[in-house]
């Protein structure tokens, strides 16, 4: 579904040089769940980053549903990256002009040629932000949700396009523990429903241990956790 072979990233900022790693190989299945952990630091963003086309490595290559990624224009990989993958960020990067419905039904109008049109956006976003427990706040704006909410819409709005992966940069970290596991638990839920693969950076072992497997990145290399040592 999503695989990286040989990634390197190294940060320049004029000469000063940040290498987080050099050689990573991983691949996720579809369906699979995987937690990321590592010390704050460890890369663990800049992995989601390139594993989602938001930043071009120094090395290596990134396949997502089976195509590659480098060699895609910036265009091509922007639809790519909006049909295939879907974001959910610590914070909730909700549009606040825009009610929930119209933040959530906004992917699926950004598809470009060929993406649904505005009434199936509009019914599938309303089913989406209904399964999330979100049905009487479509016309709430950002502003006027609490935080879990929030959070869930970005949830909602994340898996919209129907995507062939999530991913998933501390999806609950600004939440308090019974919020954070609520908005844990949908996501598993509906990662289980649509056979969605999700990529989630998490500190929290708790959760981590809910997930297939559980990767370690650590002084810039990838290692699986043996379950006892999560
Ligand atoms: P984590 O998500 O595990 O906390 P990051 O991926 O954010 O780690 O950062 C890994 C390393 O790369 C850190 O040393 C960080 O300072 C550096 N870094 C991250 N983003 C940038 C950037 N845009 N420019 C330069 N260095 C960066
Ligand atoms: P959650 O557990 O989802 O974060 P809260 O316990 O924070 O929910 O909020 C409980 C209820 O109060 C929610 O249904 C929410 O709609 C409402 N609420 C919370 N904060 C606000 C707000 N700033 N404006 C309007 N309603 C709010």
């Amino acid at each position: 579904m999503i695989s990286c072979q040989g990634l390197a990233m190294t940060y320049s900022e004029g000469t000063l040089r940040t290498p987080v790693f050099n050689g990573l190989d991983f691949a996720v299945n579809k369906g699979e769940t995987v937690a990321i952990l590592g010390a704050s630091g460890a890369g663990k963003s800049t992995l989601l980053h390139l594993l989602g086309g938001l930043d071009t490595p120094t090395a290596g290559e990134v396949f997502v549903a089976g195509q590659r990624m480098n060699s895609l224009s910036d265009r091509a990989r922007g639809l790519l990256r909006n049909r295939a993958l879907g974001f959910v960020y610590q914070f909730h990067h909700l549009l606040p002009e825009f009610t929930a419905l119209e933040n959530v039904m906004l992917p699926v109008l950004l598809g470009g040629r060929g993406s649904p049109p505005v009434k199936e956006a509009t019914q599938r976003a309303t089913a989406l932000l209904e399964s999330v427990g979100l049905g009487h706040r479509l016309n709430h704006k950002p502003g006027e949700l609490s935080g879990g909410e929030r959070q869930r819409a970005a949830v909602a709005r994340a898996l919209v396009n129907r995507p062939a992966c999530v991913l998933g940069d501390e999806p609950t970290g600004n939440l308090d523990e019974k919020t954070a596991a609520t908005v844990f638990e949908l996501m598993l839920a509906l990662n289980r429903d649509q056979g969605t693969s999700l990529v989630m950076v998490t500190h929290d072992r708790r959760l981590a241990r809910r997930l297939d497997r559980v990767m370690e990145l650590h002084e810039g290399k990838l290692r699986q956790l043996p379950p006892g040592e999560v």
